[in-house]
Parts: C-alpha cells; sequence; structure tokens
C-alpha cells in the first residue's frame, strides 16, 4: 500500500461540540501521522472556494455558510492508503447511511453538519493540501 497524504477538516460543528480530541485519538488509533495542522476560521469566500465544485448545488449557499460559521481544525494526515482509508474512518456523507463506529456515525448531526471532511481521490488531496498549505511536500 503506498503511503499518501490526505487533507481533514475537523468541521465547526465539532469544534464547537469540543470533539477536535474526540477525533484525533480515532486518527490517531487509525495509523494517521498529522503532518501539519492550523486552527482557521473561514471567510465566506474561502470555504466557497475550498467546495468550489459544488457551486450551484442546492446546498452550497447553506454549506459555504457553515464552513465559515466558526473555527475548524485543518490537518494533513499521513499514512498507508490514507486517502481511501480517511473516507473509511469517516463513514457515509449523511451520518443516518453511515457504519457503526464510523467518525459521522458518532459525531455527525445531520448531512450538512458532518464533523468531518476528507479528500476524496489523488488530484483532490493534492488541490486541498495545496489550498491550506501552499508549499508542502504532498507525498
Ligand atoms: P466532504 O467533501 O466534506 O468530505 P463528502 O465528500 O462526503 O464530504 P460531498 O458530496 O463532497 O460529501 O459534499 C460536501 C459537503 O456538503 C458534505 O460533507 C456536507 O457537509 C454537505 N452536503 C452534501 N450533500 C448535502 C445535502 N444533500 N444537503 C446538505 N448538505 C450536503
Ligand atoms: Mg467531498
Amino acid at each position: 500500500m503506498p503511503i499518501e497524504r490526505t487533507l481533514t477538516i475537523i468541521k465547526p460543528d465539532a469544534v464547537a461540540a469540543r470533539h477536535i480530541g474526540d477525533i484525533i485519538k480515532i486518527f490517531e488509533a487509525n495509523q494517521f501521522t498529522i503532518v501539519a495542522a492550523r486552527l482557521v476560521h473561514l471567510t465566506k469566500e474561502e470555504a466557497e472556494g475550498f467546495y468550489a465544485v459544488h457551486r450551484g448545488k442546492g446546498f452550497f449557499e447553506s454549506l459555504t455558510r457553515f464552513m465559515s460559521s466558526g473555527s475548524a481544525l485543518v490537518m494533513v494526515l499521513e499514512g498507508e492508503n490514507a486517502i481511501a482509508r480517511l473516507r473509511e474512518v469517516m463513514g457515509a456523507t449523511n451520518p443516518a447511511h453511515a457504519a457503526p463506529g464510523t467518525l459521522r456515525k458518532i459525531y455527525a448531526e445531520s448531512i450538512e453538519r458532518n464533523a468531518v471532511h476528507g479528500s476524496d481521490a489523488p488530484d483532490t488531496a493534492a488541490y486541498e493540501i495545496g489550498y491550506f498549505f501552499p508549499g508542502i511536500e504532498l507525498v
């Protein structure tokens, strides 16, 4: 399995609920190494740029308002097969469909306020890591 880097965000709902520590504990228990981290409060424009692929969808306005509503913890995680494995640890977008034990099953409030973000493929991981950590090595 290749060593990869992926981008995760502990979203404003989970930060406000004081779940940063719980979620990092699960990342580390799953053999992810934190190689970069920033606590941010995104502007609406930064949230729109990050989720630009979703511009035009019905949930875009509400999603970007939510993502800019409070502090979020952005991290680069490294590990074997990190991109796909993080998505498994996160669980389905909608917590109602997320498998037991996944982060979204445990911590998400709704399909929008769903606690964590994770890059979904190597090209999006590269874009998203560069969005928050310009200059960092991608692998
Ligand atoms: P993320 O990109 O945040 O890791 P994801 O890849 O599981 O999530 P996407 O389809 O990329 O899901 O959607 C991005 C985010 O937009 C979701 O995590 C969620 O916060 C929000 N979202 C997606 N679909 C809906 C929806 N139908 N209604 C409300 N919010 C939604
Ligand atoms: Mg996504």
